[in-house]
């Protein structure tokens, strides 16, 4: 039978545009279904966005830091108004960017909310009604969305996906969580000069970090204003004339204009019609697929957030790329799961590849550490009191580097590079041989000569 295309794709976030595009570059009948904004979490409500507030953030240390450096800043002032409206610009660029990405190589777009019926058929409820689509293959990438546990007053928090445009900019805010976002969006508001109270309920934020990168952030994040709270959480939330009243479970109670829970996201797959198609999900609502992204129907593949494997935006692409070579190229691609880097954006900057010093002592017999802490350079004029952290693991059997932490400025720019030799394989001594750039603070990761005993 002739179907409407080779490929659908459900879902343009990452993942989608990318196998979308890719697909019909290799000549295939493409298209694609989104219900909302392209670019999808990443680009509208994620990476993209996070990341402009976070540079907007480190302003205000750069203007303290200026002094030292003979420069009189008058007190600065910040426009909100100006920034979202800035973010939104830039935003909408970029999903005309994506709409070309996709129509160039010519993946024709359906505007509106896709379901499963079979496996070779999706319902798209449009703004013209709905049409049943057919294709050879369909490719579910919808992403995730935020999970807020439900609790008295829980109708008063918000999510990441609100904090970009709210209005008016919180003064006070409250963050729940010790994950990605909610660190982030500590530091990001924290910066922008929110008086920032932050709730963790285990004992040390960004679990699954290695342990000594989890107490220097909790150290530079507090450093930097944040009242971070661990052993806390929330009992209920009350709306009231002088902001929400935040009750925790010690019985105390915090006052803030805005709560965000940033307390994990779960795979959008409510209304995708999985069970009519029988595609088989995980207990948490993931679809499940094998190493080739096929689902339990041999015809339909997800990959990304709604496979709540790695939820990052390089690694919904890397699985694109996989699905598409198989599919329409020559099936050699595999994607790794070991050796993803990744940052974290708070301030300092945290990033990460390889193991943590826990999982590496697990894992291998010996296992030599390196470990530097250092005021940066800059600082040395700009009395700021921010520190660095470097570590770095090495299987003592092997010599191989088999993890790098770093907490510091811009540490995801430095660690992406490491993340290419520590992929390769590199030795300690390989690290050793190589000469350093002078000064930077990633030369340190080449001049670790001692260490840790034990
Ligand atoms: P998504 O990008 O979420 O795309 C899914 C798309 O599917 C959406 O556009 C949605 O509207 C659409 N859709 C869903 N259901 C349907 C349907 N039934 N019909 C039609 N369309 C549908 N990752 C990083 O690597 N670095 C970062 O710095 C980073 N920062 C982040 C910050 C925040 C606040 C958040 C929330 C996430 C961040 N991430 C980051 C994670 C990253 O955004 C995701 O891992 C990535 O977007 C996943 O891509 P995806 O293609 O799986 O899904
Ligand atoms: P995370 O899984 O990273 O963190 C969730 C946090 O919420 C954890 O600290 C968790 O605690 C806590 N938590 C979970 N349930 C509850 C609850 N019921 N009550 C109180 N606390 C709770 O999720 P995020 O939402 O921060 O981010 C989702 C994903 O998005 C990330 O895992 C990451 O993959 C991606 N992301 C990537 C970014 C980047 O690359 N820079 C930035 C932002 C997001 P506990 O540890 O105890 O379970």
């Amino acid at each position: 039978m002739a179907h409407d295309y080779d490929l659908f794709v459900i879902g343009g976030g990452s993942g989608g545009v990318r196998a979308a595009r890719m697909a019909a570059q290799r000549g295939a009948r493409v298209g694609l279904a989104e219900a909302a904004a392209l670019g999808g979490t990443c680009v509208n409500v994620g990476c993209i966005p996070k990341k402009l507030y976070s540079y907007a953030a480190h302003f205000a240390h750069d203007f303290q830091d200026a002094a030292g450096f003979g420069w009189d800043v008058k007190p600065p002032q910040f426009d909100w108004a100006r920034l979202k409206a800035n973010r939104a610009k830039e935003i909408t660029r970029l999903n005309g960017v994506y709409q070309q990405l996709l129509q160039g190589p010519g993946v024709e777009i359906v505007r509106g909310w896709a379901q499963l019926v079979d496996g070779h058929t999706a319902k798209v409820r449009t703004e013209e009604g709905e049409k049943n689509i057919t294709a050879q293959n369909i490719l579910v990438a919808t992403g995730g969305t935020p999970s807020v546990p439900k609790f008295p007053g829980c109708e008063h928090a918000v999510t990441s996906d609100s904090m970009f445009d709210l209005d008016p900019f919180p003064k006070r805010l409250l963050v729940v969580g010790g994950g990605y976002i909610a660190c982030e969006f500590a530091s990001i508001f924290n910066g922008l000069g929110s008086k920032v109270t932050q709730l963790y309920r285990g004992e040390q934020i960004l679990r699954g970090f290695d342990a000594d990168v989890r107490a220097f952030i909790t150290q530079e994040t507090r450093k930097h204003g944040i009242d971070l709270r661990t052993g806390s959480d929330v009992r209920a939330i009350r709306k009231t004339s002088s902001g929400l009243e935040v009750t925790l479970l010690d019985g105390s109670t915090v006052t803030a204009d805005t709560v965000l829970y940033a307390t994990g996201r779960v795979p959008n797959v409510v209304g995708l019609g999985l069970d009519t198609a029988g595609v088989a999900q995980s207990k948490a609502g993931a679809i499940v697929v094998d190493a080739l992204y096929r689902t339990s129907v041999p015809s339909i593949y997800a990959l990304g957030d709604v496979t709540a494997r790695i939820q990052l935006t390089p690694v919904a692409l890397g699985e694109a790329m996989v699905v598409v070579d198989h599919l329409f190229g020559q099936g050699k691609r595999t994607m790794g799961y070991d050796f993803i880097p990744t940052a974290v954006f708070t301030h300092p900057n945290i990033a990460t590849v390889g193991y943590t010093e826990g999982e590496a002592r697990k894992t291998f017999e010996k296992v030599t550490v390196f470990r530097s802490e250092f005021r940066a350079l800059k600082h040395t004029l700009s009395g700021n009191g921010e520190r660095t952290l470097m570590k770095l693991l090495v299987d003592a059997a092997t010599d191989r580097v088999i993890g790098l932490h770093m907490v510091g400025p811009d540490a995801g720019e430095v660690v992406q590079g490491f993340a290419v030799a520590m992929k390769a394989g590199a030795t300690k001594a390989v690290f050793d041989s190589t000469i350093g750039i002078h000064p930077t603070a990633a030369e340190e990761f080449v001049t670790m000569r001692e260490p840790l005993a034990g």
